[in-house]
Formats: structure tokens, sequence, C-alpha cells
């Protein structure tokens, strides 16, 4: 039985002192025994959101990091520095960064295999346009993201990836898949995975839906068989994200 996980994407949201006036109102809110709750918060507050959450259930990801480990690579942030100050997840491949920083499913594979090096959990995004939708391409177009990302990923680490399967479509618009569209690539995705390791990587892998989803939407998105929680946008800032994560 895999364990749901249900991480918040703040984006560029929030200050530092916002960030942890948030953490502390969203602590009660988000406690749960049958989820892993991750707040991927800004860059620059990461140190104080790790200090904020210390006790709690909450574990805290960067939204980005590069694939060198030093160097002249002005405004990146290394892997080690993530790990240093206690950050345990990491998104990787978000359709904005591909989309407005140039992130390429080869950077993504790169960036992937850098965190496990570094043992941190990537949250590994695809997901189609409403044009390859419109087209019936989705299926192929996700599965070559996911067989491009996981190249030359171990087995052992490919086990412990989180995959958040973000159709562009809905990330921000407010239009939620339908829990049946999102299941339908869900579970392609679990069968890529079975494809490129074998069936026991495919069982241990978690697989979010993301784009849109709400207290209302939850539920019935992440009881499907092969949703296994959520990547959250907007309502990641509100007290909603609390009933999101104990959506039953
Ligand atoms: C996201 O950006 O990862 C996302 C899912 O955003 P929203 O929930 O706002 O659509």
């Amino acid at each position: 039985m895999r364990r749901k996980i249900i991480a918040g994407n703040w984006k560029m949201n929030k200050t530092p002192s916002e960030a942890v006036a948030l953490i502390n109102e969203l602590k009660p809110l988000v406690a749960s025994n049958d989820a892993d709750v991750v707040f991927c918060v800004p860059a620059i507050s990461l140190i104080p959101a790790i200090e904020a959450v210390k006790g709690t259930n909450i574990e805290i990801g960067a939204q980005n990091m590069y694939f060198e480990e030093s160097g002249a690579y002005t405004g990146e942030i290394a892997p080690n520095m993530l790990t240093e100050v206690g950050v345990k997840y990491v998104i990787i491949g978000h359709s904005e960064r591909r989309e407005y920083f140039n992130e390429t499913d080869e950077t993504v594979n790169k960036k992937v295999l850098k965190a496990f090096e570094h043992g941190l959990t990537p949250i590994i995004c695809c997901g189609e346009s409403l044009q390859q939708r419109e087209q019936g391409v989705t299926i192929d177009f996700v599965r070559q993201q996911i067989k491009i990302a996981f190249l030359n990923v171990s087995k052992e680490d490919a086990k412990k990836a989180v995959i958040a399967y973000e159709p562009i479509w809905a990330i921000g618009t407010g239009k939620v898949a339908t829990s049946q569209q999102a299941e339908e690539v869900c579970k392609a995705i679990r069968q890529c995975i079975a494809e490129i390791y074998d069936n026991e990587v495919a069982e241990a892998i978690r697989i979010q839906y993301g784009g849109s989803v709400t207290a209302a939407s939850a539920n019935e998105l992440f009881s499907q068989p092969n949703i296994d929680g959520g990547l959250v946008g907007g309502a990641s800032l509100k007290a909603d994200f609390g009933k999101i994560v104990n959506y039953k």
C-alpha cells in the first residue's frame, strides 16, 4: 500500500516572514497520519520554513535546484546547499520552469540524477498541453517525458521517486482534470515505469495529480487507484490545504 503524498507548491509567493506566518497557520490543519505533507517554498524561505516545521509532520521541499555541484552558475542553488539545511524534496521540471526557464527533458534528467545522488527526493513533473490533449497524443507525450526523466536512474532510486502528473491546461486555470482523465494518465505512467523497470518499482513509486486541486476535488482524485496524492498550487496557500490533506 503506497502512502499518499500531498505537496504544496507555493511558487513565487510569500516573503520569508509571510511564509513563517502561513506555516504557523497551516501547521494544526495539516496534521495527518495517513499522508506525507510537503511545503515547497521559495528558496529564500527554506531555512525559516525548516525552523518553523520542527516537531511537526511537515517536510520542506525546494522548487528547483541545479544539476552541478558548485561553480560559476550565477543565481543557481546546488543540491548540497539544500540538504545541508534539511530540505528533503525538490520539484523538478515544473511546466512553468519548462516554459519560462528553458528546462528540457534532458535537464530534468540531469537534475533527477543529481537529486538522488544527494539523497533528495525529486518530485518529477510531467504533463501535456491543451493542444496535445486535443490532438490525442497525451499518453505518448507523457511517456516520452518519463522515459527521459528516468534515464540512468537506478531501480532503488526510482522506487523512491515521486512523479507529479500535471496537465498544463489544468494548472492555475481552475479547470481540474476529471478523476477519469487523471487516473488514465497516472495509470499509463505507472505502466511506463513497469516497462522501464519492473512491477516492483511501478507498485512502489508514488504518482501525484496536480492542476487546480481544491478541497472539493481532492477526495475523488486521490481515491483513484493510481493517484497517490497531489501537487497543489493555489490552494496550498490557504487554509483549504488542510482540507486537501485530510481529504477523506
Ligand atoms: C502547480 O503549479 O503545481 C499547480 C498544480 O498549481 P494549481 O494547483 O494552482 O493549478
